[in-house]
């Protein structure tokens, strides 16, 4: 069963490994963890329902609880500390788009409020219920999940909005295809949520993101259905898709997607470089994506990061020899891992291992093998499950992302990195800070920064600790011309900051985009404008 205040499954845990406690002792000091409520004292405080009975809406406090919180730090705060405040008053599982179409038109003539809701990995607060009077519907899309049709000879593939990751890859490998969207929330986001918030998935370099991979669908919003015809390409004015992808639930519900798919790639491997430092590896990026050697996968962590990842991987002694090696290679101190990822045919495997090998070169890097590699393909979706041991000892992780143009990627890496560490200066309180690419352009890449920290001696102290840490980096960000979000999407809390790259004529547009669709202003109020 999937956990209620925590991440995953919960037959799965990924317990610290020995030397990790004493890694993070040492760089935060010794954690006590917080008192977590149980799901007893949290169904207790759910109030009633302000909804009236309808056939397609469950309104139990176990059901209504289990929607009301997303998966950002502050969402665990709230499910850990049991204090939630607001609920869903309701939440409905549509089997079909005339069912959707039905619950728009009765919250419709409520004055509600609707939520959509896919899998609710979102880190940023797109699904959290608002304050307010009005009664609130969250449209959890679970039970439609089907592949309704596989078009072989275009390759686009319609699908249940609500397919998660899984439904998604087992239905499609059924048939030689795959869809190739892995991010690493896989095991439970879905479609819908991946387009309303343009996710990225582990392999975009050779998949894309999910604009690529988005090829048309329905929404059914308050004005009526949307239907956005599949294309292979047209210059038939603005692009409809784009108004959908990144639309957070504000203008409608995605019911029935088309995605564009690829047969299941011949060979697929993934192998581990080390750069001696940042610099070297982020030319060998920078080189490899621009000169167009096809990859599906490019990550380079800085040192920090590096040095994390081997101290939170168990296996000392094998570590510690590793590392001998390394430095006597040349990858001392300031290495960075670089993982590569290569899907296609053997030629291209080939060619572009070959291709890629020689950049790294040029860059002293030290080609590791395949064994790390393949261990992170087998663990790809496993670190969130360190998030439950981290806090169950008393430690927080949150993350966040941006993205910004060559020039600028280590100045903006740096410049985050700095503002988180000297956020909580003022409480003596440590911060541990590190970071890695992993998805290029040609033009630049996105930052993702990884940081821990101590829980405080309560939640609300907790809390207002992260919020010290989230402002800084995000105002860090907007400073250095980066966006403030590369995938998570805006939410809540992004929200702020929107204004300052899109301007307020670019706000303005779309709050008119919402005003078209849901003049009532049903539609998931609070999240993307406000
Ligand atoms: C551990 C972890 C790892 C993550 N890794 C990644 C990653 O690698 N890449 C990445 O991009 N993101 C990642 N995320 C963030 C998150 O998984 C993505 O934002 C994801 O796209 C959300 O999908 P979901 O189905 O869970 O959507 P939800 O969280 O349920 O909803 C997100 C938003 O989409 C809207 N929405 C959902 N379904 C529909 C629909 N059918 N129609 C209209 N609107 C809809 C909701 O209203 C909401 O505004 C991660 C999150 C976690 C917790």
């Amino acid at each position: 069963m999937r956990r209620w205040n925590g991440w995953g499954d919960d037959t799965i845990d990924f317990p610290l490994p020995g030397g990790a406690q004493l890694f993070l002792e040492q760089r935060l000091g010794k954690p006590t963890p917080l008192p977590d409520a149980s799901f007893e004292d949290v169904m207790a405080m759910v109030p009633p329902s302000r909804l009236p009975d309808h056939p397609l809406i469950v309104k139990t406090p176990s059901d209504r609880i289990l929607h009301a919180r997303g998966q950002s730090l502050p969402d665990w705060l709230a499910l850990r500390s049991g204090k939630l405040g607001s609920f869903p008053d309701g939440v409905a599982y549509p089997a079909s788009p005339d069912e959707v179409r039905a619950l728009v038109a009765f919250m419709k003539d409520l004055d509600g409020v609707l939520i959509p809701y896919g899998g609710g990995t979102s880190v940023v607060g797109h699904i959290n219920p608002p304050g307010t009077d009005r009664p609130i519907l969250t449209v959890d899309l679970r039970r439609m999940n089907r592949l309704l049709n596989l078009d072989l000879e275009s390759h686009i593939a319609t699908f249940g909005a609500g397919a998660s990751g899984p439904d998604v890859e087992s239905q499609l490998r059924a048939h030689g295809y795959t869809l190739g969207h892995y991010p690493q929330s896989f095991e439970f986001s879905t479609l819908g949520g991946w387009i309303a918030t343009r996710s990225s998935g582990q392999q975009s370099l050779g998949y894309g993101k999910i604009e690529r991979l988005f090829a048309g669908g329905t929404m059914e919003t308050p004005s009526g259905p949307l239907e956005i015809q599949d294309f292979p390409a047209s210059a038939a004015g603005p692009d409809l898709r784009e108004i959908v992808m990144g639309s957070e639930g504000r203008l409608g519900i995605l019911t029935n997607v088309k995605m564009r798919v690829s047969p299941l790639p011949p060979r697929e491997s993934f192998r581990v470089f080390f750069c001696p430092h940042w610099d070297s590896g982020c030319e060998a990026l920078r080189k490899i994506v621009q000169s167009g050697i096809p990859l599906s996968m490019l990550r380079l962590s800085n040192a920090t990061e590096t040095e994390t990842q081997l101290a939170l991987a168990g296996h000392e002694k094998a570590v510690r020899l590793l590392e001998r090696w390394l430095a006597f290679r040349g990858a001392g101190v300031q290495k960075c891992m670089v993982t590569v990822g290569i899907t296609g045919t053997r030629r291209l495997h080939r060619t572009a291992l070959k291709e890629a090998s020689r950049i790294f070169r040029e860059e002293k890097a030290v080609h590791a093998g395949r064994y790390l590699g393949r261990t992170w393909k087998e663990h790809r979706f496993r670190a969130p499950y360190l998030r439950n041991s981290l806090w169950e000892r008393g430690y927080c992780v949150d993350t966040l992302e941006t993205a910004v143009n060559w020039d600028r990627v280590s100045l903006l890496m740096a410049a985050v990195e700095s503002a988180l560490t000297a956020a909580l200066v003022g409480e003596r309180e440590k911060v541990l800070v590190f970071s890695h690419l992993s998805h290029v352009y040609s033009q630049g890449s996105s930052i993702y920064t990884t940081y821990l920290f101590r829980a405080a001696d309560t939640y609300e102290t907790t809390l207002s600790r992260w919020r010290r840490l989230k402002k800084a980096a995000s105002e860090s960000i907007v400073q250095h011309g980066g966006t403030i979000t590369h995938h998570h999407g805006v939410g809540t809390d992004h929200a702020p900051y929107l204004v300052s790259e899109k301007g307020p004529l670019g706000i303005n547009a779309i709050k008119a985009l919402c005003q078209t669709f849901d003049p009532d202003g049903l539609m998931n109020p609070g999240k993307l404008v406000s």
